[in-house]
């Protein structure tokens, strides 16, 4: 049939009204992460939520109206599904931690990602970006924060993977069906569908709004299918991550532009905008032009403005991996528009490049991030240092340690990753606080006095399941391809339920290293096929449709999963998704993970095995360097990095093979007269006490909360008052400061020498400073300080302001301070002059810096 003379219509359940709640809990996500709600839908029909993605839309749409009819009069069910919706009554009405701590704020927080890992039956998501902005929203829900996400809606979200004969990952992309998604169309006044526009090459293309409600927190998804668009306009949000680099751009000015016009016809403009990876960067631009726009501002004192109230996570260590575009198509797609914003070309190159006059460099969506944030963070505390020495060349007047990206760890939502048997065994031990209040060690203290042989077979109920969901999917791989029928029953003899299972899941990337194990195959033969202390294997990940060096990785996995030693003990389970994830998580013993340091940047799912009683076993990388205490899982190597990958392969194989031989499956497998191994349950209840209250989202986004939100709306607030006062002075005054730097110089430093001094004696020292135009307050004198490496750096200054009492000598003037000498042993100082506004986040946000 032409495409034209089609005609859709919906068919919609017909549930009774008793049954109404039903459509209620499906239509709000919070379903998803309480164990109870699941219950409830799984309890309509088991096989159908099974087989529909355990999605409840589907579930309801799919189910005879008998079986309604039957519910409707079941007891048993309608005291269920009455005490869930009086759950979700209750969460949505409680107070909240936000509401406690920061209740005097009025900030609105926009967080802006290109995927959201919500739930397997909402596919907008590719991988660990999206699950961790998924789980950032659940956890923003529980704490009552002010806050809206923001993406695109895609019509094929990430494609689905299988594998052919060869093992080689092919992919499908089967179309969503918006009416069985948990969508609802945002309208405008009249209660047409809600449309803005952002502008494109020649053309507006216009884009519909729709709303995802996940706990207390919105979720807007941005879709550019509809009628009015060209039908190659209309393919824009088609796929995640697909299509060329020309799809990207028009992708990201679609959810930066078209998501601030979006919210700004909804009449909720932010007040802080959070870009989760440098996707969502051009929300900048945006916001910058409004002002310019609506308020006459210049460029400069917009800027300021915007910038006081944006935050920036980079997610990324490896320079090819941020993204960013040749100049001619930045030009070409932002050229009109930059013209709005009073900038000419050089200017609008410029805020996407390092070295603005650097022709070879493109436009890097990292850096405009970076230039318009005023706070910005990189995912774990090895990442933070990674990103600070990887940018710096942005302040190329800062030490490396001093450019100011910090850091904030990942973590995952605790309750979405659990296992429901765990969740009652909290439920019973901890107390119902741990869901409340997860971040809290003395209630996962409690873990404690969980009796051994509880714990042990809550946690093996995980692996029994995730053994018969690896030979349920290996059965359906095998028929599909066409395999014998004896070689479809063998299905049923792989793995085994009591076996010690190691899993390894993630993204089919080179630096992940998912074949690792298998350099040495013979001696991994004899692991898994040990008698008394057999090891097991379930892999599974997808690799980007155009990265081959992953698809190659995957198929040397699966041809050695094929071998006749391997058949039985190491299984690949295709199509990698937040089900499978669960599965796994929530089955496994031992959780794999043997990136090349330093390219994890945090990692995640380590850390949803923790509340489910595996243990890690990881490169000490991203996350696991803070996590790893030496007691509550496995270190593989000691954090070395190295420039010989071979060489590092050889070492990091042999070590994680000697670690799997003499520690992990000895402890394992032994066990005392009651068939427990004590040793092991104790490795696990460190786990979970040292872990679980940490490497959780409800931590990271108070933190996020309290370093990146709340100072960045109060900023914002204070530059915004009085038509923009605040801003306008800061851009004259960061116009001034960069004119008149180049006269700032130390002329002077007087401070006693040679003499030897004893702990406890103070050490002055006065500075006579030549301040150009500035005043004394517009900088800071410091003493950085510290003691002397053998090459003579200070290794951890630390600093310490100098103080001007108005005394002047000439032009210059004088500022003096006293060291307490702590501790004994060689020291060093040197003086720097950094200027100083107290409406910047900090004194290395200008990146100026004198030196004595
Ligand atoms: C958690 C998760 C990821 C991220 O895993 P990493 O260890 O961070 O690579 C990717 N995909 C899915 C489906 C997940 O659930």
């Amino acid at each position: 049939m032409a495409g034209r003379s089609i005609r859709s219509f919906t068919v919609l359940p017909r549930l009774p009204d008793r049954l109404r709640p039903l459509q209620t809990l499906a239509y709000n996500l919070w379903w998803c992460w309480n164990a109870d709600a699941v219950a409830l839908f799984r309890r309509v029909n088991p096989d159908l939520f099974e087989a529909l993605d355990h999605s409840p839309i589907r579930l309801l749409g799919s189910t005879d109206q008998s079986r309604f009819e039957e519910l409707e009069h079941d007891d048993g069910f309608l005291a269920h599904m009455d005490r869930v919706a009086a759950a979700l009554d209750h969460y949505l009405k409680a107070p909240t931690w936000y509401q406690e701590h920061h209740s005097g704020d009025s900030a609105q927080i926009a967080y802006f990602s290109a995927e959201f890992g919500i739930h397997e039956s909402v596919p907008v998501y590719s991988g660990g970006l999206g699950v961790l902005a998924g789980d950032h929203l659940k956890s923003a829900s529980d704490l009552g924060l002010p806050l809206m996400g923001i993406t695109l809606m895609y019509r094929e979200g990430y494609f689905r993977q299988y594998l052919n004969v060869d093992g080689w990952q092919q992919e499908r992309y089967p179309e969503n069906d918006f009416f069985t998604l948990p969508l609802t169309p945002e309208l405008d006044a009249q209660g047409a569908p809600l449309v803005v526009t952002v502008p494109l090459p020649g053309r507006e293309v216009a884009l519909r709004v729709w709303h995802i409600q996940v706990g207390r927190v919105p979720l807007y998804l941005l879709d550019a299918n509809i009628p009015q668009n060209k039908p190659e306009d209309r393919a824009i949000t088609s796929q995640l991550y697909g299509g060329d680099q020309h799809t990207r751009i028009q992708q990201e000015i679609i959810l930066g532009i078209g998501g601030i016009r979006a919210l700004r016809a909804m009449n909720k403009m932010p007040t802080v905008c959070h870009m989760n990876e440098g996707h969502a960067a051009f929300t900048g631009l945006e916001r910058i032009r409004l002002l310019i726009e609506e308020e006459g501002l210049d460029f400069a004192t917009a800027y300021e403005a915007v910038k006081a109230g944006t935050c920036f996570t980079t997610h990324t260590p490896v320079p090819a991996g941020n993204d960013s575009f040749p100049v001619h198509m930045a030009e070409q797609y932002l050229g009109d528009y930059a013209a709005k914003l009073g900038l000419d070309r050089n200017a609008l190159v410029a805020l996407g490049r390092q070295h603005p006059g650097n022709e070879q460099e493109p436009f890097g969506m990292t850096v405009l991030a970076l230039k318009v944030a005023n706070v910005s963070n990189g995912v774990s505390k090895l990442h933070g240092s990674v990103s600070r020495r990887m940018w710096k060349e942005l302040w190329p007047e800062l030490p490396a340690g001093e450019v100011p990206i910090t850091s904030i760890t990942n973590g995952v939502h605790t309750q979405s990753w659990l296992a429901p048997e765990f969740a009652q065994l909290y439920d019973r031990y901890l107390g119902i606080q741990w869901e409340e209040r997860p971040t809290d060690f003395a209630i996962w203290k409690r873990v404690e006095q969980i009796p051994d042989g509880e714990l042990w077979r809550t946690h093996e109920r995980g692996r029994e399941r995730l053994v018969a969901l690896a030979r349920a999917r290996l059965r359906a791989q095998l028929k599909r391809r066409g395999s014998p029928p004896s070689e479809v029953e063998g299905a049923d003899e792989v793995l085994d339920p009591d076996a010690l299972t190691i899993g390894f899941a993630r993204r089919f990337a080179t630096y992940k290293r998912g074949d690792l194990i298998f350099r040495n195959a013979e001696r991994i033969a004899a692991l898994v096929n040990s008698k008394d202390r057999p090891v097991q294997f379930i892999f599974a990940g997808k690799a980007h449709p155009q990265d081959r060096g992953g698809k190659e990785l995957i198929q040397r996995v699966v041809q050695q999963s094929r071998k006749p030693e391997f058949r039985k003990r190491v299984v690949f389970i295709e199509d990698y998704d937040m089900s499978v994830a669960r599965y796994l998580v929530q089955g496994v013993d031992v959780w794999l993970n043997n990136p090349r340091r330093p390219l994890e940047a945090s990692g995640t799912s380590g850390m949803k095995i923790c509340g489910n009683g595996g243990l890690n076993l990881s490169i000490l990388d991203g996350w696991w360097v803070e996590g790893y205490d030496g007691d509550n899982g496995w270190a593989i190597g000691a954090g070395e990095e190295y420039t010989d990958l071979a060489y590092q392969d050889e070492v990091e194989s042999r070590a994680l093979l000697d670690l799997i031989e003499q520690d992990i499956a000895p402890t394992f497998y032994k066990r005392d007269a009651g068939g427990l191994p004590r040793e092991w349950i104790r490795r696990m209840k460190r786990s979970i006490m040292s872990l679980v209250p940490v490497f959780n989202t409800n931590r990271m986004v108070e933190q996020y909360t309290e370093r990146c939100y709340v100072p960045s709306h109060r900023r914002a607030a204070k530059l915004s008052a009085n038509h923009l006062q605040g801003a306008k002075e800061l851009a004259a005054w960061r116009r001034r400061v960069g004119s008149e730097w180049g006269q700032v110089r130390v002329e002077n430093i007087d401070a006693p020498t040679g003499e030897a001094l004893r702990v406890g004696a103070t050490f002055p020292v006065k500075v006579r400073v030549s301040l150009g135009g500035l005043r004394p307050d517009e900088v800071e004198v410091q003493l950085c300080y510290g003691v002397l490496d053998a090459l003579g750096d200070i290794a951890e200054p630390k600093s310490l302001p100098l103080e001007s009492n108005g005394a002047t000598s000439g032009s210059s003037v004088l500022f003096a301070g006293e060291v307490p000498c702590r501790a004994s042993g060689q020291f060093g100082f040197g003086v720097r002059v950094l200027p100083k506004n107290a409406n910047l986040p900090h004194l290395f946000e200008p990146g100026l810096v004198t030196w004595g």
